[in-house]
């Protein structure tokens, strides 16, 4: 999977190093100092991650959970975004990654200990504080080479107020499963339709395969929520979303669907222009696009309220209550 991997000599001893070493079993790893004197240094192009793609392991030092955005979350409890990793091994075509970051080269970051240790601080002041893992990177995708959740179920477990949720567009769940549900641990996915998701959304698991993952969570007693987001125009989006959400409601329990958000493709500028470079033909152009309110590139308002009150709708008919339903970035 990966053409390099670089690991700093300062964390060769650390469990969570030597366990991902040994889940890549036959890669030889390069030891280096800090990742920083390497990781982006020189720009290398989004889609060399097809042929090239190398991983660091790392320590990461200053910040390690940011407060998020407004309206990125439910409820009125504040919200955190962890950092555990960055960059990811799918290729959405609207994936703002590419225009984050100088590389697509991959960190994992081991110092989980560290990270718990901020939240154990943050919940002191915010005991209902919500937790998210996956804003630089899928929380699931390389999992089971990370193998790293169960540090945190021992934390949720100790705080039942704090709520923790891994955001995902993988079916790795096997050691999710391995795992006993918690009520404040939610497994999140991103969903489209199905034409929508094989189109843009290149290198990750169908829809039908994370509805049978969701499935497969629910089945087991995992708490659920699901991203609507981004949601892509197109002349029958009506019925492409009442069909996503049948087959949804059809193999989810409803009940264990804590949220559902909603939230259309956007872009900041930088991440439109790289968007165009990489993709210069995808049908993700078609827009029409404004620049909006927050100087993001998006449909205009009107066709953005329609989207949302046709999926709200859609939601509201199929027995999702309204309180569950939440626009995320609007
Ligand atoms: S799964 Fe998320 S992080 Fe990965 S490429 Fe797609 S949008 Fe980006």
């Amino acid at each position: 999977m990966f053409s390099k991997v670089l690991i700093e000599k300062d964390i060769l001893d650390h469990p969570n190093a030597q366990k991902i070493l040994s889940n890549l079993k036959n890669q030889e790893p390069i030891i280096i100092d800090d990742f920083q004197n390497y990781w982006g240094k020189v720009k290398k192009p989004y889609l060399q991650k097809r042929e090239n793609l190398n991983l660091f392991i790392a320590k990461k030092k200053g910040q390690l959970i940011k407060q998020t955005p407004d309206a990125y979350g439910s409820g009125k409890a504040p919200h955190f975004y962890f950092i555990h990793a960055y960059n990811c091994i799918y290729e959405c075509e609207y994936c703002f990654l590419q225009g984050y970051f100088n590389t697509p080269d991959m960190v994992f970051f081991v110092n989980h200990e560290d990270i718990i240790k901020e939240m154990e601080e943050i919940t002191k002041i915010h005991p209902e504080a919500w937790f998210h893992a996956g804003e630089f990177s899928d929380s699931l995708a390389l999992n089971h080479i990370t193998d790293e959740l169960d540090l945190y179920w021992d934390f949720f477990e100790k705080h039942p107020q704090a709520k923790l949720e891994l955001r995902t567009k993988s079916v790795n769940i096997k050691n999710v499963l391995k795992l006993r549900p918690l009520e404040n641990t939610l497994v999140t996915f991103s969903l489209s339709p199905q034409n929508i998701s094989k189109e843009f959304d290149l290198k990750t698991p169908s829809t039908k395969a994370r509805i049978n993952a969701l499935s497969k969570l629910s089945d087991s007693g995992f708490q659920l929520g699901i991203h609507l987001d981004p949601m892509i125009y197109s002349s029958s989006f009506k019925d492409e979303y009442e069909e996503l959400i049948n087959n949804l409601l059809e193999n989810v329990k409803k009940e264990q669907i804590q949220y559902v958000s909603l939230g259309v493709v956007r872009y900041t500028k930088d991440v439109y222009k790289e968007v165009r470079n990489n993709y210069p033909d995808s049908n993700l152009h078609a827009g029409p696009y404004i620049k909006s309110f927050d100087e993001k590139i998006r449909y205009s308002k009107p066709t953005r309220n329609w989207m949302f009150n046709t999926v709200k709708d859609l939601l509201l008919s199929s027995g999702i209550k309204e309180e569950k339903i939440y626009l995320c970035m609007e």
